[in-house]
């Protein structure tokens, strides 16, 4: 091998480099194994350096940048995070002196195939996500490497793909062939970007389209699965999902040459027993990702302790189900450990041990596990017998038990033959135990031995030879020497043969020196070589073992988020909700997940919420600046979230209808910059709940209409209110500045009008947080004003203005004309510009004319 460390273009290795290196595209960097080094050469070595920051060195004109074995995980992952995509080229054999080692590219890595621990969030999965699109569907198909999950489905079109992205977050997306990229990504589409914007954009990646095609497709799944169909997979009578499962796989097996054999289902994508929560949804209630600073809703709820249990955590929120019996399995589920504070506790103690489980057993699927990783991986099956003592027993029909089949053989086997303190990698040896294996013994004993007679020797020569400062040195290319200082060089024996001459002393070797020395490197070269043989056993072992242990690593994750919701629900006194088949939603004191833990020395006031598809279908929600309505509105929201991923929720009592779909939509902000474009969007958000809320939705709408002129804002806020109770028949809570919309109510029974109460304290607002009935008919428009500062004489002249119009208000006829008048002239320019579009101005206007 020592001939290798000096590549110039003429070397058999650069050769061999040359040829693995015309295997791949051309912007794929390779990563060549040079002994105990990954080097990169030519180009790829400038760029390599240059992103990494590392030194770029030449041998024989040939540019080259190197890095450590034990550390190229990391750097791997940089480059993949600076756009590129690396080649790793490996040893396959035992290096033999003076021939070429074989070496091959094992894997290819990108953005959706990056594995480093370092660089990936463990509360998060990795997804490649492949894409397919059909005439009036598009199929997808989603695998995170590191896990093993795959999931694949069918979609209605791109707003459906939309919400999938932001649920699951791809980092790598592959389209087939030549095929036109989806509408969503190309320019001009605001509003994918601002959701791709919190996690940035995925890369886009092309595949051969013939891999996509749906009979390569089966042939490759049925031959991976071992089975004779798909239809278990749900993978029958779809065949664009089937296309996307098919392209993506063989996508990270051939084309990556990634390792697959962990993954052993399929799960669908987008079934149709989901609350759809869409991305416009996800954003506002800000269930996964806050938008600068505070915490996001799975932040605020997530308690669990591994990360496999965090990811899991994820998915039920971004999925919640329809499907009451299984609502109600997870609510059992909780309501176990919520009511056992003892075994909760034990639980919560146990599960910290628990590793990335899932990551590690995928890492042992590819052969990549290092002695350290093994020991992670007993650390984290040596509770099981523990933990499945605290679950309740099989006759309760408990399955999870049954799933968390105890390991003890395997850990047992792990500890006889594995140190306690494991290195990272295989390389030095020294991983198992003195006794597991009796030739490893021997092996470490000869070579021990050998150096115990070097000392002997060493003392002995020095008194047979009376050279006082001689010394038994060690040189890797010449071996054991006795090392004599020039002034004792006189009285070297005649016997002694010189090796080395150095600036102050010489170095010499004996016949019997050379003998030992080839004795002890050879135990020592063969033990690291049975050492790493035993490894390789002890991995197959755990590789027999896999669907087993993944099996475990499962059960692991929805014991984890069951007792973390159970531990949320005893923390903050979250109730059990009853879920029920008719769409209505009750709740007594409900809270705000987020805003309750966020309030520091103010205490949250709770509030009722009534909605049913009869009596109380649509409610108006009016109230002053900073009173609490948008809180109000998404507290609703959110706990009906909650009930359906099978949590318990923030209320004294709630009872809660099992929903389609989840729908929620705020007006434009007063950002005159944004004015125009924000309007707009509201109005394709508007018109889209328009189109799919049916009476088993919920629709949370804060501020609709404010976007645009007064009459305009009012006129559309008043239409979609009707149009919602009258044809959607949704369940709506509606937000609203325009006071206008509580005549609603008189001529819908179906049509509440609600306010937050406001308390006036000597001509000041106190803010009561209380949600009650009917209309406030006053502003508080004034008192905010004080607080910010406005002359004292522009509010005594304002509350003159104010009093005036009031008093005309009075009078019940006026104020309906009031309303029918504006109504018709909705459909008229407005008589103001926008900068006049404030409270106080809309009043003015209807009293002057
Ligand atoms: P609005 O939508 O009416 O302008 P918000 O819902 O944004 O008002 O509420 C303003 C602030 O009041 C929130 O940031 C929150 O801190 C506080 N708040 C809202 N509701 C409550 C409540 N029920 N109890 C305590 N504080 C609340």
């Amino acid at each position: 091998e020592s001939q290798e460390v000096n590549p110039s273009p003429e070397t058999p290795m650069m050769g061999q480099y040359r040829e693995r290196k015309a295997e791949l595209p051309e912007d794929v960097l390779l990563l060549f194994r040079l002994g105990d080094f990954y080097e990169l050469f030519g180009e790829d070595a400038k760029e390599g350096a240059n992103l990494l920051g590392l030194a770029l060195t030449h041998r024989q004109g040939t540019p080259m940048c190197g890095m450590p074995a034990e550390s190229v995980e990391g750097y791997i992952a940089r480059l993949v995070q600076a756009g590129k995509r690396v080649a790793v080229c490996e040893q396959v054999e035992v290096p033999r002196p003076g021939k070429l080692v074989r070496r091959e590219i094992t894997r290819v890595i990108t953005p959706g195939s990056l594995l480093d621990p370092g660089s990936l969030r463990s509360k998060e999965n990795n997804f490649c996500l492949a894409l397919v699109s059909g005439r009036d569907r598009l199929g997808v198909a989603a695998l995170d490497l590191g896990t093993g999950e795959f999931r694949a489905g069918e979609l209605q079109g791109e707003g459906e793909l939309a919400d999938l992205l932001c649920r699951l977050r791809p980092s790598e997306i592959l389209l087939p062939g030549e095929e036109a990229e989806p509408r969503l990504f190309r320019g001009g589409n605001e509003r994918l970007e601002e959701f791709l914007g919190k996690w940035g954009k995925p890369a886009l990646t092309r595949h051969r389209k013939w891999a996509f095609t749906p009979e390569h497709a089966s042939a490759l799944l049925l031959a991976h699965f071992g089975t004779k169909s798909l239809a278990g997979f749900g993978l029958a009578g779809v065949p664009l999902a089937l296309s996307a499962a098919g392209g993506l796989f063989h996508y990270l097996r051939e084309e990556l040459r990634q390792d697959l054999s962990h993954v052993q289902d399929i799960a669908p994508i987008c079934r149709d027993d989901l609350l759809v929560v869409d991305a416009v949804a996800q954003r506002t209630l800000e269930l996964l990702s806050a938008p600068s600073h505070g915490k996001s809703f799975l932040e605020a709820i997530d308690r669990t302790l591994t990360p496999g249990g965090g990811r899991l955590l994820r998915q039920w929120i971004s999925e919640p189900l329809r499907d009451r019996a299984r609502i109600h399995a997870r609510q059992d589920a909780v309501a176990y450990w919520a009511e056992r504070d003892r075994s909760r506790r034990a639980l919560r103690e146990l599960l910290p041990n628990i590793r990335d489980l899932e990551r590690l057993l995928a890492r042992v699927a590819q052969g990549s596990v290092s002695p350290r990783e093994v020991g992670a991986i007993k650390d984290s099956l040596k509770p099981l017998p523990q933990i499945r003592a605290l679950l309740p027993s099989l006759e309760e029909g408990e399955q999870r038990r049954s799933e968390l089949e105890p390991q003890d053989d395997l850990v047992a086997e792990i500890e006889r033959a594995l140190v306690s303190d494991l290195p990272p990698s295989c390389r030095e040896g020294g991983l198992f135990r003195v006794g597991f294996d009796a030739a490893l013994d021997a092996l470490r004993e000869a070579a021990e031995n050998g150096k115990k007679w070097l000392l002997e020797f060493e003392r002995s020569e020095r008194e047979r030879t009376g050279l006082r400062s001689l010394k038994l040195r060690y040189h890797p290319v010449f071996g054991y020497l006795l090392e004599v200082p020039r002034g004792q060089l006189p009285n070297v024996p005649a016997e002694y043969v010189r090796r080395q001459t150095l600036a102050n002393a010489e170095r010499f070797t004996r016949p019997e020196l050379q003998e030992m020395e080839q004795k002890i490197l050879g135990a020592e070269g063969r033990a690291r070589e049975l050492e790493l043989e035993l490894f390789r056993v002890l991995r197959q072992k755990l590789c027999d073992r896999l669907p087993a242990l993944q099996k475990v690593a499962r059960a692991l994750n929805e014991i984890d988020v069951v007792a973390g919701l159970a531990e949320l629900a005893r923390e903050r006194g979250y109730v059990r909700p009853e879920m029920v088949e008719e769409p209505v939603v009750e709740i007594v004191d409900g809270r705000h997940p987020v805003v309750e833990q966020s309030l520091v020395g103010e205490r949250f006031v709770p509030n009722d919420t009534y909605l049913d598809g009869l009596r109380s279908r649509l409610a108006i929600l009016t109230g002053p600046n900073m009173a609490g309505k948008s809180t109000y509105l998404r507290q609703i929201a959110l706990i009906c979230l909650l009930a359906h991923a099978g949590s318990f929720v923030p209320a004294t009592r709630a009872k809660i209808g099992i929903l389609d779909r989840i729908f929620t939509r705020i007006g434009a902000s007063d950002d005159l910059a944004n004015g125009q474009s924000t309007f707009l969007v509201e109005m394709q958000e508007t018109a889209n709940l328009l189109r799919h809320a049916t009476e088993r939705s919920l629709v949370i709408l804060d501020e609709v209409g404010r976007g645009t002129s007064t009459f305009d804002g009012l006129s559309i806020a008043w239409a979609v209110a009707e149009e919602l109770c009258d044809r959607n028949r949704c369940l709506t809570l509606f937000a609203t500045h325009f006071h206008e919309l509580a005549e609603l109510a008189q001529s819908r029974s179906a049509v509440r009008n609600l306010s937050l109460a406001v308390r006036e304290i000597d001509g000041e607002a106190v803010y009561l947080r209380k949600v009650v009935e009917g209309v406030i008919d006053k502003s508080y428009g004034l008192q905010v004003a004080r607080l910010a500062g406005l002359p004292e004489r522009t509010i005594r002249r304002a509350a003159e203005v104010l009093s005036g119009m009031e008093a005309e208000e009075e009078d019940p006829q006026s104020k309906a004309m009031r309303v029918r008048r504006r109504r018709n002239e909705a459909e008229e320019l407005p008589l103001f510009p926008d900068w006049q579009r404030s409270k106080g101005q809309e009043k003015t206007d209807g009293s002057a004319s």
